[in-house]
C-alpha cells in the first residue's frame, strides 16, 4: 500500500470493490506491500481486468470512465494533459482572441436579456482555465455586467482545479487543498463544483468547449437487424480487446429511442450522460432564463465510428496503456437537439469559422497586431489559421446554443455566413 502514492484503503476498496474486512484483505495486502512498486499504470490494468473477470466485458463508457477519471490513475486526474508538450492543444491553449470573442458574447447576451443584475458564468471542465480567464479579462472591460457576475467551475480533478486556481487568482495552494471558493483577479467570486447539480439553480450563461467529448459513450453495431453492443474484454495472452455481444444488451434497448426510423446506420455512438446534461441545462434555461454555449467537435447525428484515443498529438489505440492517452468520441448535435426538448430555442450547431467569423476575429486580430514586430504577427496570424481554417479546427469543430423559447433573434456568431460543407478530404490536423 505504501507503493502507490495516494492509494488509501477507501479508495482502493471503492476502485475494487473489496471491503477493508473482507476476505482477500489479506492477499491484496500481501500483493501491494511486499512486492517490488508497482507502476501506476500496471496497477491501472490490473484492476481492469479483475475487475473484467469479476463482472464481465465493459461497456465503452464504464471504460472510458475509468480510464479518464478514476480517482487514483484517471487520465485527467494525474496527467499533464495540455498544451504542445502535452496530447492535445484546444483552441483557448492556441489564442487569446478565441475565450475574448466568447466572453464578448457573453455580454452581449448579458445585454439582450436586458441587463439583470445577477448571473452566473458556469464552465464546465474548465481544463487549465485559460478560457475563463480570457473571458473574465473581457468582462472586466464592462464595470456593470462584471458587478453582475459569479464564476461556477464545474471540474472534477483536483489536479485541474490546481490549474484553474492559479489562471484565476494567481493563488497556489498544496495538492492536497481542496479550494472550494476565491475572489478573482478581475474581481467576481470564482467557485468551484464537482457536478452541474451543485451550482445555484439561478440565471446562468453555461459554456461548455472540449467537455462533452470526454464524456462516456455507448458504442451499438447492427446485426442482422439488431443492434449488439461494443465492449472491452481481455485479450488472450494480455491486453484488451472489443467484442460485440452476443445480443442486444439492455444498454441497446434503452439508449437507442431518439434514432429515426430513416437513420441508415449500422454504428451508432450515444453518450446519455452527455443527455442528461443537455436535458439540464435546457431546464435552467427554460426555468430561469440565460444561454448555453457547446463548442466541440461533432456532427449531426451522421457519424458512425469516431471513439480513439490520443497521445503526444497523434492518434493512438484507445485499449493500449489505459490511462496514458485522451479518449474521445464526437458529440452528436442531432441528439443534443433532441435532448433540449421543446421548452428552449436551439440555435446552430454553425462551423468554428462562422461563429468566430461573425464575432468579428478578423477586426480583433488587426487591432491586436497594430504594435506588434513582425514575428509577433506572423505567430499571431498563424495561430488564428488553426482557429479557422476548414482543415485545422475551423469547420470540424461546432458552436451550439440554447437559449429561452421566446427567443425573438439569431444570437452573435449563428446567423451562417457561408454555406459550408463539410470537407471532402478526411480531417487532416487531429482534433484536438
Ligand atoms: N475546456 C478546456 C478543457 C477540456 S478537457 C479547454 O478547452 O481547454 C476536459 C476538462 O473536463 C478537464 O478539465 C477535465 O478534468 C474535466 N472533466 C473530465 N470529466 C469531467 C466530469 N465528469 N465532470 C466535470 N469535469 C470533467
Amino acid at each position: 500500500r505504501r507503493n502507490i502514492p495516494g492509494l488509501t484503503w477507501s479508495v482502493f476498496s471503492r476502485l475494487t470493490g473489496v471491503n477493508r474486512l473482507g476476505r482477500r484483505q489479506h492477499e491484496i495486502k500481501r500483493d501491494l506491500c511486499t512486492q517490488e512498486p508497482l507502476d501506476l499504470k500496471e496497477f491501472f490494468m490490473r484492476h481492469l481486468t479483475a475487475r473484467i473477470k469479476a463482472n464481465g466485458p465493459l461497456s465503452i463508457a464504464e471504460y472510458m470512465k475509468e480510464v479518464l477519471t478514476n480517482p487514483v490513475t484517471g487520465y485527467y486526474i494525474k496527467n499533464e494533459v495540455f498544451g504542445e508538450s502535452g496530447d492535445f492543444i484546444t483552441s483557448p491553449e492556441i489564442n487569446q482572441m478565441f475565450g475574448e470573442l466568447i466572453g464578448i458574447w457573453c455580454v452581449h447576451e448579458w445585454q439582450q436579456m436586458g441587463k439583470p443584475d445577477k448571473l452566473q458564468i458556469v464552465e464546465l471542465g474548465p481544463g487549465k482555465g485559460t478560457l475563463a480567464a480570457d473571458m473574465m479579462r473581457v468582462f472586466s472591460q464592462f464595470k456593470e455586467f462584471n458587478k453582475a457576475i459569479s464564476l461556477h467551475l464545474v471540474e472534477v480533478s483536483p489536479k485541474m482545479r490546481q490549474f484553474q486556481l492559479e489562471a484565476l487568482t494567481g493563488a497556489t495552494t498544496p495538492e492536497d487543498t481542496v479550494v472550494e471558493s476565491q475572489r478573482s483577479k478581475y474581481g467576481p467570486e470564482v467557485h468551484w463544483h464537482r457536478f452541474l447539480d451543485q451550482v445555484p439553480n439561478e440565471r446562468s450563461c453555461v459554456i461548455a468547449h472540449e467537455f462533452f467529448d470526454i464524456l462516456p459513450i455507448y458504442k451499438f453495431q447492427k446485426k442482422d437487424g439488431e443492434w449488439h453492443e461494443i465492449l472491452v474484454d481481455i485479450q488472450e495472452g494480455g491486453g484488451l480487446r472489443f467484442i460485440m455481444s452476443r445480443g442486444p444488451t439492455t444498454n441497446a434497448k434503452a439508449f437507442l429511442t431518439h434514432l429515426a426510423e430513416t437513420d441508415e446506420r449500422d454504428h451508432v455512438e450515444v453518450s446519455p450522460e452527455s443527455g442528461i446534461i443537455v436535458q439540464k441545462i435546457s431546464q435552467r434555461v427554460s426555468d430561469h432564463g440565460g444561454r448555453a454555449l457547446i463548442i466541440d467537435y461533432g456532427h449531426e447525428g451522421t457519424k458512425k465510428d469516431t471513439f480513439r484515443a490520443f497521445k503526444a498529438h497523434k492518434l493512438f489505440d484507445p485499449l493500449e496503456m489505459p490511462g496514458s492517452a485522451d479518449l474521445t468520441a464526437d458529440v452528436d448535435f442531432a441528439y443534443f437537439k433532441h435532448c433540449c426538448g421543446e421548452n428552449v430555442k436551439t440555435f446552430g450547431p454553425v462551423t468554428q469559422n462562422n461563429f468566430l467569423n461573425g464575432m468579428g476575429i478578423g477586426a480583433r486580430l488587426q487591432a491586436l497586431m497594430q504594435d506588434k514586430d513582425v514575428e509577433t504577427r506572423r505567430a499571431m496570424m498563424k495561430s488564428v489559421w488553426r482557429l479557422m481554417h476548414p482543415q485545422q479546427m475551423g469547420w470540424g469543430f461546432k458552436f451550439f446554443a440554447i437559449a429561452p423559447k421566446d427567443t425573438d433573434y439569431v444570437p452573435p456568431g449563428f446567423t451562417p455566413i457561408t454555406a459550408h460543407n463539410e470537407p471532402k478530404s478526411e480531417q487532416k490536423s487531429e482534433p484536438k
